[in-house]
């Protein structure tokens, strides 16, 4: 029964900051969601208590399912199989109760089912998750790419995605190729406008891509022909649902084992553009 939050005081100083009242104002805007959402606080004190709260449940599933589950899972590792990702057995355990617990889209919005966390708790949660097992940590952290597509996708992208993302579902930043790391300027993998479709397609390979068999990608694509650098680059949702990407490889690391880091193929891969073209 460890609870990685309750056994850790120090971690609470970041909580107690006398920053968090405004940072809570801020995030809260006046607690204005209070007359809409039954779960939303109405004032300070009671915004810190829904903190605590969660918080002491996340520190729960941490001490008693993740890290027991951490030394199995870096065991058995993912698996690819048929161009899919196989959690090992741990991970999925630790996604259904990190899921069932509602801790997936911790900082997205209230009106896309999120809880509308400051991302001071929601970091601290992060925190609690790396130290129960750093591997799954980098998986569930990616539930912060729908800041990204909160920030730049449409209104329609943001209602289609973001619930989905709070329901449980996972997600990928898929920025590096084999010939684009540090210098993602020089990202090739192609998005190509079809006019009678009317829908953009993504050719190419992205590599070392954590969580890459994701449900919803982001993916950097190369849209305007002729450019060599990062002016012709613009940013992509692909849903895995569309099809069209497959995981060639996963890396074989010498730790955080059950991150899948994956190499994709996108094969005319159907994809939406968020936020403008060339970023
Ligand atoms: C475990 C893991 C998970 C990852 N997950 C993701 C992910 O989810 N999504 C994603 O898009 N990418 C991911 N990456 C890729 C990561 O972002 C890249 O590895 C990183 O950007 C570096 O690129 P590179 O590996 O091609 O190395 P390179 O860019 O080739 O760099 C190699 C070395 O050269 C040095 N170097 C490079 N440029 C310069 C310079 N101009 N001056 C001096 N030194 C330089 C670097 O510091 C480094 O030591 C992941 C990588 C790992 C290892």
């Amino acid at each position: 029964m460890a609870n990685f939050y309750t056994d850790n005081l120090s971690i609470k100083h970041h909580l107690h900051h006398p920053l968090m009242k405004r940072i809570v104002e801020l995030r809260e805007r006046n607690f204005a969601d209070k007359d809409e959402f039954d779960y939303a606080p109405f004032d300070y004190e009671d915004a810190m208590d829904s903190y605590e709260k969660v918080l002491e449940i996340v520190g729960e599933i941490c001490g008693d399912i993740i890290a027991p589950n951490a030394e199995g899972v870096d065991h058995e590792g993912p698996r690819v199989e048929n161009g899919r990702v196989i959690y090992a057995a741990g991970t999925k355990e630790n996604l259904d109760a990190t899921v069932k617990a509602g801790l997936m889209g911790i900082n997205m919005p209230r009106r896309y089912n999120g809880l509308n966390f400051p991302v001071v708790p929601y970091i601290m949660a992060a925190d609690m998750v790396s130290r129960a097992d750093a591997g799954f940590e980098n998986l569930w952290g990616l539930q912060d790419c729908a800041e990204t597509l909160y920030e730049f996708g449409s209104e329609e992208q943001r209602q289609k995605y973001i619930p989905r993302v709070c329901a449980g579902e996972t997600m990928s930043m898929d920025l590096t190729e084999p010939d684009a790391g540090s210098d993602l300027q020089s990202v090739m993998l192609k998005a190509s406008y079809c006019e009678k479709d009317n829908c953009w397609y993504l050719n190419g390979v992205k590599r070392f891509i954590t969580n890459g068999d994701a449900d919803i990608h982001l993916v950097l694509a190369r849209s305007e022909d002729g450019t060599k650098d990062g002016r012709g680059l613009s940013m992509f949702i692909y849903d895995k649902k569309s099809g069209g990407v497959d995981v060639r490889r996963i890396e074989n690391k010498m730790g955080i084992k059950g991150s899948p880091t994956c190499e994709l193929v996108f094969k005319n891969a159907k994809a939406e553009l968020c936020g403008d073209r060339k970023l």
